[in-house]
């Protein structure tokens, strides 16, 4: 196939093979479990940094309310609808790979408190870069840095009503990005586009209404100023081991 068709072809809305949940079983995926691969119990984790840290590009405010409500809602809600069930010592991703028979509290909520994790860890008020190795990934799955950007925010910003933007890697190691909608992610047996998450952007509007109001696009253009791609490195090399 020519190329340029081929990558159209397998552009946005595609739908990238699926992982087996028990090759997810890194923390890096998966903070539920430990370096064994053994359940070690949930946990709210830390914000990496201060509210005001990723200013002007996210606002203090919004960081304050979307971590400490927002999330932390997610987290409390998963912990009782878990509670009492057989799901209480199941990793997460073990529970994402058959979600779908799963109850509605789970999924919503577990994909809230698994999302936003992975968010605030892929932003940093650093300045970080693209390894040449992911670089290289991106140039070849995309055909450019520039297309690959290009995908990502129109995946972002075609997203309707609330849902996340990703870039993942799947079983062939090649990488896409495409939307997810509320909080379902790439390892949920549900979700059209499946794989390993790399990257990950909020486009629900408690993440942004204060500071854009409507103006979704604004908030995608910032958030690049803001990406952790020491993080990215990271889950890119370790997606690439599993
Ligand atoms: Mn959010």
């Amino acid at each position: 196939m020519e190329r340029r068709k081929f990558l159209s072809t397998v552009g946005l809305g595609a739908v990238a093979m699926a992982i087996p949940a028990e090759l997810l079983a890194t923390p890096i995926f998966d903070f539920s479990i430990d370096e064994n691969g053994e359940f070690k119990g949930h946990e709210f984790p830390e914000l990496p940094y201060a509210y005001d840290a990723l200013e002007p590009y996210i606002d203090k405010m919004t960081m304050e309310i979307h971590y400490d409500r927002h999330h932390r809602g997610y987290y409390n809600k998963y912990l009782a609808a878990i509670e009492g069930t057989d799901h209480e010592s199941t990793p997460l991703s073990q529970l994402f790979s058959k979600v779908s028979k799963l109850p509605a509290g789970i999924r919503n909520n577990g994909g809230g408190y698994y999302n936003h994790t992975l968010f605030w860890k892929n932003m940093s008020p650093d300045k970080t870069e693209p390894s040449a190795k992911l670089k290289k990934a991106i140039e070849d799955s995309f055909g450019s840095w520039e297309k690959f950007r290009e995908d990502f925010n129109n995946a972002a910003g075609t997203r309707f009503g609330s849902g996340w933007a990703w870039l993942v890697m799947d079983a062939n190691k090649k990488l896409f990005v495409g939307s997810t909608p509320n909080q379902d992610n790439p390892l949920m047996d549900v979700s059209e586009l499946r794989g390993t998450p790399l990257l990950a952007l909020d486009v629900w509007e408690h993440a942004y209404y204060l500071k854009y109001q409507n103006k979704r696009p604004d908030y995608i253009s910032a958030f690049w100023n803001v990406i952790n791609w020491d993080e990215v490195n990271l889950r890119f090399e370790k997606a690439l081991t599993l």
